[in-house]
């Protein structure tokens, strides 16, 4: 079975555009297979001579096996998707003229395949080139009748061959027509789907990130703390706790009085660069409001949580602040871990208590909760 699995795996590939493309190929194998069978019942039935019926069936097999290798190497082979496309197309357009010229008085039907080429390929190329398909399917499909009854009035009357001809010629023009309203139809239907993709990641992000520091905002922070609630209720609390800390800039409105609004934004911006830097990636730092941070620090003991909180304020001493000539920044936190089955809203309670002590104290420190 999982022999068979990878075989079938060989013979499609594992590229998306490649297995599409084989897909159709096997769509349109499927109509040969049933296009031969036809073809034999009609030599069985004396409607078509054993010889030219065999010719056509061995041109179509050989042809629809030459395209599985054509459309697995085609990258080999630099062809686009549209030329292997319009090869297909000019190839069982070309069956379809065989099949008319043999079919004798079943010769009419076999126009309906030729429509059906035609509605393929609006599935594959583009409004100009099916109705450049097109074209050439009615000079074909014209040349073949006019050379049939050129050669044998009797069995293909003239008029019998224009009329077909003429219907036929609508049928083909019309198709084509619709063909390319729909190709337009599925082109915006594109269009609009990558648009909606585009705005639905705006929108994601708009919901998620705070616009000025680009951190967590607190709606996907508050998001971010319920999962972690319902994933560790008081009944699965174990391994180390997960530590919150509240963090808030020191003297930050003397930034914003001695400097200007604007310094005092470029002044949040990198300190929250700063301040992320020497975070783990399973910690969450999100701006809480104004000048106030929270940090989530998931699985860490208090021990760790205050050396990650010690790396910051290196992290945000060192790095230098826009329009502040050289004064630089610290903050005060206040850090509590959260007790088994303790909610966060009670933890972050805690964690402002120790914040406020922490400023009480002179600020530039850490207070655990
Ligand atoms: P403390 O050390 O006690 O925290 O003093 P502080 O001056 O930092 O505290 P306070 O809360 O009095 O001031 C915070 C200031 O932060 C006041 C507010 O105007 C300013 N602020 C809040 N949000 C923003 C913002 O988005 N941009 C700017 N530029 N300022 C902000
Ligand atoms: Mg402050
Ligand atoms: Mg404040």
């Amino acid at each position: 079975m999982s022999m068979l699995r990878r075989l079938a795996a060989l013979a499609r590939g594992t590229d998306p555009g490649l297995r599409r493309s084989l897909q159709y190929w096997a769509g349109t194998c499927l109509l040969y297979i049933v296009c031969i069978m036809l073809l034999q019942v009609q030599v069985d039935t004396g409607v078509s001579q054993a010889g030219a019926a065999r010719g056509l069936m061995m041109f179509g097999g050989c042809g629809a096996l030459l395209f599985y290798f054509l459309i697995r190497a085609h990258a080999t082979l630099r062809l686009a998707p549209d030329q292997l496309a319009v090869a297909q197309a000019v190839f069982s357009l070309v069956c379809g003229m065989w099949a008319y010229a043999i079919s004798g008085p079943l010769r009419a039907a076999m126009l309906t395949m030729t429509v059906v080429i035609i509605v393929f390929c609006m599935f594959a190329l583009r409004p100009r080139q099916t109705l450049l398909l097109s074209a050439s399917a009615i000079a074909g499909m014209g040349a073949t009748m006019w050379w049939l009854q050129a050669h044998d009035p009797v069995r293909y009357p003239p008029v019998t061959e224009a009329l077909t001809f003429g219907y036929l010629a609508g049928a083909l023009l019309s198709t084509a027509v619709l063909s390319g309203e729909m190709s337009k139809l599925r082109s915006r239907l594109k269009r609009q789907k990558r648009e909606l993709t585009d705005a639905l990641d705006t929108i994601r992000v708009l919901a998620t990130v705070d616009e000025l520091t680009s951190l967590v905002n607190r709606r996907h922070m508050n998001a971010l703390l319920e999962e972690e609630e319902r994933r560790h209720t008081a009944a699965t609390f174990s391994g180390p706790a997960t530590c919150i800390a509240l963090l808030d800039i020191d003297f930050f409105k003397q930034v914003n009085d001695q400097h200007g609004h604007a310094t005092g934004d470029a002044v949040l911006r990198c300190f929250s660069a700063a301040a992320r830097a020497p975070l783990r990636a399973s910690d969450v730092l999100a701006r809480w409001g104004g000048e106030e941070f929270l940090l989530l620090l998931p699985a860490t003991a208090p021990g760790a949580a205050r050396a990650v909180l010690e790396r910051m304020a290196e992290s945000v001493h060192a790095m230098p602040m826009p329009g502040l000539d050289g004064r630089r920044i610290s903050f005060s936190a206040g850090l509590a871990t959260r007790g088994p089955g303790e909610t966060f809203a009670d933890a972050i309670s805690r964690a402002d208590k120790a914040l406020y002590q922490a400023k009480q104290a002179g600020r530039n420190r850490i207070v655990l909760a």
